[in-house]
């Protein structure tokens, strides 16, 4: 399927039950244009623009400079409120799993990872995945359909009213320094890249200095690697790329990922080679993860740096985390050790990923099956 028939088919709804449509998600001349409707002139747009994003308001009621009956039309015809949370778990390492639930039911998963210097926000971009990657669970879960721009706002606006990081009335703006999320990785449920312009919209608005005033240095795009959307992704957006790779030659990789087949690894690695921005300073990041007896070997490693040579990156040594009814087991920490030095070795830095939230399920996919497996003992 092409990546825009997907985008028409799966669209994400942007009115509510109650007919109110969600003003999150608008850019700033969308939004003017949608209250121009009632004549609203196009400062208070601004003002209301700057409630939501800047302090992070979710009711109309509290907009403290606009005139009261203003306040009621828009309670009447819009909706700033945020997804409904069906779930909500705290490992004893400081994240926290959140399954949220849109306007029409549909749910996904949201992570906050707590870590020394910074704070990352796992943001999911699809209800599910078209994509079956042998090792994930959310490709076990059919696309129901694609998150819109407000959708994907409203996880990282949740996480800022959770840790309570709106700055305040009297604070100056929202780039305050000293906050706890501080980054942003589209590594949730979905490809991000086949949800293309509504993960664009949204990371606009969240990279907006008027808007959620996080830098694109600090945003991340993790990717399957559909060629097509990566160039314009660099180019509009300018965030930081990170591949799932998990394979260094064309067999290996088709076989655990399907989309291989579509863009093979020549193709793929081009694309990475001429990300815009890339260099020494900005590295693409490949994800790679480790399952035993499949991409885990000494020669599978050395094949691994023949493959990235002259491709300013890092790879990510992720351990496989298992999941119910899952085809592959972790291999072994010395193994782990083993590949990631020989990387090492050679040069690339190969840092092996820390498991984090392993007491709450906190891999891809894991919350939300949790919950359908429950409401189905639960019903008659
Ligand atoms: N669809 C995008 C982003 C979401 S997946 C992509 O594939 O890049 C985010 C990352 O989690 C990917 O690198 C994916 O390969 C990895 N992942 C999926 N299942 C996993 C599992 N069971 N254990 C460890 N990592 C997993
Ligand atoms: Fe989809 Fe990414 Fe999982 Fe593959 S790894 S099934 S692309 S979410």
């Amino acid at each position: 399927m092409s990546v825009s028939s997907h985008a028409g088919k799966f669209s994400a709804p942007r009115v509510d039950a109650s007919g109110r449509m969600a003003l999150i998600g608008l850019s700033l001349p969308e939004m003017q244009d949608a209250l121009s409707i009632h004549n609203l002139p196009k400062f208070r747009a601004k003002q209301v623009w700057n409630w939501i994003y800047q302090r992070g308001l979710t009711s109309f009621e509290d907009m403290s400079n606009l005139p009261k009956d203003m306040r009621s039309l828009l309670c009447d015809y819009y909706s700033i409120e945020r997804p409904a949370v069906v779930a909500e778990q705290k490992s004893t390492d400081g994240t926290i799993k959140w399954l949220l639930a849109m306007s029409d039911g549909q749910q996904v998963e949201t992570v906050y990872i707590p870590e020394e210097s910074r704070g990352t926000l796992c943001v999911s971009s699809q209800v599910g995945c078209t994509l079956t990657c042998r090792f994930c669970h959310t490709g076990t879960q059919p696309l129901v359909r694609n998150l819109g721009p407000h959708e994907i706002l409203q996880q990282i606006m949740h996480a800022r009213d959770v840790l309570g990081e709106w700055p305040k009335v009297n604070e100056k703006s929202a780039s305050q320094t000293g906050r706890d999320l501080t980054n942003i990785v589209m590594m949730g449920m979905g490809e991000p890249l086949y949800n293309y312009d509504n993960v664009a919209k949204a990371l606009k608005i969240c990279m907006d200095e008027d808007g959620l005033c996080i830098s694109k240095r600090r945003v991340t795009l993790s990717t399957s690697g559909v060629v097509p959307q990566i160039r314009q992704c660099g180019e509009e957006l300018g965030v930081n790329l990170a591949i799932s790779l998990h394979a260094p030659n064309d067999k290996l990789r088709s076989s655990i990922m399907p989309i291989n087949n579509k863009y093979p690894l020549n193709e793929l690695l081009d694309a990475c080679r001429n990300y815009p921005g890339i260099s020494e300073n900005r590295r693409i990041t490949f994800e790679y993860v480790m399952l035993q007896g499949v991409n885990d070997s000494d020669d599978t490693a050395r094949e691994l740096v023949s493959l990235l040579e002259n491709i300013p990156c890092k790879v990510n040594i992720i351990p496989f985390n298992k999941w119910p009814g899952s085809d592959f087991e972790c291999p072994s920490r010395n193994r782990i050790m083993a590949f990631a030095r020989i990387l090492e070795d050679s040069g690339l830095d190969a840092p092996i990923r820390r498991p984090r939230g392993e007491d709450i399920l906190a891999a891809c996919g894991q919350l939300k099956s949790e919950s359908q497996r429950l409401k189905k003992t639960e019903s008659p």
